[in-house]
Formats: C-alpha cells, sequence, structure tokens
C-alpha cells in the first residue's frame, strides 16, 4: 500500500510489475481471458468471469488505482451489480445515500423528485462515492478472490497494444527496462 499523503488517508492499492512466466515462454501463452485496462470496467470484466472459475489476466499500464476528479454517483442498478460482484455493500457502506432529488432557483426549491418512492430495495436509489474507493472495492474483491483460489493474475506497468486475437505487451518501471512477450487470448 502507498499513502499519498496530500489526500487525507485514502490508501491506494497498488498493483506492482511481476515477471510473468509467459515472458519466457517459447510460444505465445495462451489465456481464457485477457482484460486489458484495469479500471472500473475491466475490474468489473475480471471479477464476473473470475467468480465463475474462468482463467482472467488483467493488465494495467498504471500500477495502482485512479486518483482525483472522476465519476462520483452511482445508481441503484449499477450497485445492485456491485452486489453481484460482492462490492456493493463496500460501496453503500462508505458512501452518502440519497433517493430524494431537489432543484433550487437560488434559495426556493422548484422542484423535487423522488427516485426510489417505495420501500423494500437492498440498494439506495444513488450514493455518492469517489472512484478511486469504487476501484479500490473492485481491487480488493480481486485480492479476496485471488487469496480463494480463483485464477487471477493482476499485472501493473503493464502496456499493451495488438489484436483481439492476439495481446502484445511491453513491461515498463521495471528492470531491464523493457521486455515483450505475446499472449494469445484461446476461444
Ligand atoms: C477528469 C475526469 C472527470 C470525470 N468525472 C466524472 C464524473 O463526475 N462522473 C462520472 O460518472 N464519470 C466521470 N468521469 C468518467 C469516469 O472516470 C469514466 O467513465 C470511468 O473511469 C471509465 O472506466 P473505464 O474502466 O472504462 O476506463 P478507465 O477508468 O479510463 O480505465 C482504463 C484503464 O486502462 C488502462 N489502459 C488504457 N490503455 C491501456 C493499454 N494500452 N494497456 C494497458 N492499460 C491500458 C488505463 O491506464 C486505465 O487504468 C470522469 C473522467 C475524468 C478523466
Amino acid at each position: 500500500m502507498n499513502r499519498i499523503t496530500d489526500k487525507k488517508s485514502f490508501e491506494v492499492p497498488l498493483y506492482a510489475y511481476e515477471r510473468s512466466p509467459d515472458q519466457d515462454a517459447a510460444t505465445p501463452a495462451c489465456r481464457k481471458v485477457v482484460v486489458i485496462g484495469a479500471g472500473p470496467i475491466g475490474l468489473a470484466a475480471t471479477i464476473d468471469p473470475a467468480q465463475q472459475g474462468i482463467e482472467v489476466v488483467v493488465l494495467d499500464d498504471n500500477d495502482k488505482v485512479s486518483f482525483g476528479s472522476r465519476a462520483i454517483c452511482f445508481a441503484k442498478r449499477p450497485l445492485d451489480i456491485l452486489d453481484r460482484l460482492g462490492c456493493g455493500h463496500d460501496m453503500v457502506e462508505k458512501g452518502v445515500e440519497w433517493d430524494l432529488g431537489k432543484v433550487f432557483f437560488d434559495s426556493r426549491k422548484v422542484y423535487e423528485f423522488d427516485h426510489l418512492p417505495e420501500g423494500g430495495h437492498e440498494f439506495p436509489a444513488f450514493i455518492n462515492l469517489q472512484q478511486y474507493y469504487f476501484e479500490k472495492y473492485l481491487v480488493n474483491r480481486v485480492r479476496a478472490l485471488q487469496a480463494a483460489g480463483a485464477p487471477i493474475e493482476l499485472q501493473g506497468a503493464t502496456q499493451c497494444c495488438g489484436s483481439p486475437t492476439r495481446v502484445i505487451m511491453s513491461t515498463w518501471l521495471s528492470a531491464p527496462p523493457r521486455a515483450n512477450t505475446s499472449w494469445k487470448p484461446t476461444g
């Protein structure tokens, strides 16, 4: 973990570069699923098949979750999906919940709308939460699945280019400074 001291006390999850045995293979390694980019979409696309026991390699050119001003509002539907991925309750516990929206003109309320007028729902209509927490909970979930034996490799500092059937991986932030391999997804 790496602390960004000027941003309160958020602990930045890291996924440092580690040399993969695939890089030393004589022929391109074949993987079921290769996900390029460990942003919210890439991490979600990693967790979903991994929960079904499907092998996933996820590669990101950075080595940590994103930081700064990014997504802030999360609606009920994504929270329901995140619950399936094992992160919904973490999000709701940390976020600011709201169901009711209000529109003001100066100090006068001109409109009000309720996104969740009925009871009995597990999650609120919306939460507000910084994107880096969202990504942190997804990375935590990846780590928990790995600890439970799920076949996930999360590789940071790895930039990819190539085609949908062949991924060329180049590493940086590592010594020696550049090494190449290719991963050929199967199926
Ligand atoms: C300044 C800013 C403000 C924003 N504000 C809001 C907001 O207020 N509300 C809102 O809903 N959304 C906001 N967004 C948008 C939101 O952040 C994105 O919709 C969200 O991050 C998209 O997720 P993603 O996983 O698709 O992509 P990203 O979060 O961009 O993740 C993609 C990942 O792939 C990696 N990558 C890219 N190319 C390669 C490659 N060739 N090889 C390896 N890795 C690669 C990147 O480093 C990155 O980690 C904002 C975005 C920005 C930039």
